[in-house]
C-alpha cells in the first residue's frame, strides 16, 4: 500500500481517499489531496468559527509597510513577533490596524488589491506586479488593534 505524509500534521498514512480527500481539478482529473482528512476537517472547523480580517502595519512615519489577511486575528498577529520574526519585525515600531471583511472572498480580493495599490515595502513583490489594477475598490475602514514598540507584542 502506498503511503503519504500529510503536509500539515506530518503523520504518514495510507494513500487512499479514506485518509486523503479526493478532489477533482478543472480538467476533470481526480487526485488525492496532500492534507489528510483530519487536518482538513480541523481547518474547516476553524474557518467556520473564524472571521476574515485584513490587517496592515503602519510605521512611525505613517507609511503602510505590510498588509496581510487572516481568519485568526488573535492567533495570527502575535505570531508575526513571537515565532522567529524577520529582522524588520524585530525592529518594528508602529500600529497594527485591522478591518473585518464580509466574506472570505472579500478578504482575498481586498488583500491583493491593497497590496497592489500601496505596494508596502515588506510584502512579497510577487503579489504586486508593476501594473496597477484597472478598476478601483473602496478601501475598507481600519481600526487600531495594537501598538508595537521595537517588535515587542
Ligand atoms: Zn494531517
Amino acid at each position: 500500500m502506498e503511503t503519504r505524509q500529510c503536509n500539515t500534521c506530518r503523520v504518514v498514512k495510507d494513500l487512499t481517499s479514506e485518509f486523503f480527500p479526493q478532489e477533482v481539478n478543472d480538467r476533470g482529473y481526480t487526485y488525492l489531496r496532500k492534507k489528510c482528512v483530519v487536518c482538513r476537517l480541523r481547518e474547516d472547523n476553524i474557518r467556520r468559527r473564524s472571521k476574515p480580517y485584513i490587517y496592515r502595519f503602519i510605521d512611525e512615519d505613517n507609511n503602510i509597510v505590510y498588509i496581510g489577511k487572516t481568519f485568526q486575528l488573535t492567533r495570527r498577529l502575535p505570531r508575526h513577533f513571537n515565532e522567529k520574526p524577520m529582522k524588520w519585525k524585530q525592529e518594528f515600531t508602529g500600529t497594527i490596524e485591522v478591518s473585518l471583511m464580509n466574506s472570505e472572498a472579500d478578504m482575498h480580493i481586498m488583500e491583493m488589491y491593497l497590496i497592489n495599490i500601496h505596494k508596502p515595502i515588506y510584502n512579497d513583490k510577487d503579489k504586486s506586479p508593476s501594473d496597477l489594477p484597472t478598476f478601483s475598490l473602496q478601501e475598507p475602514i481600519f481600526e487600531s488593534h495594537k501598538e508595537i514598540k521595537n517588535g515587542k507584542w
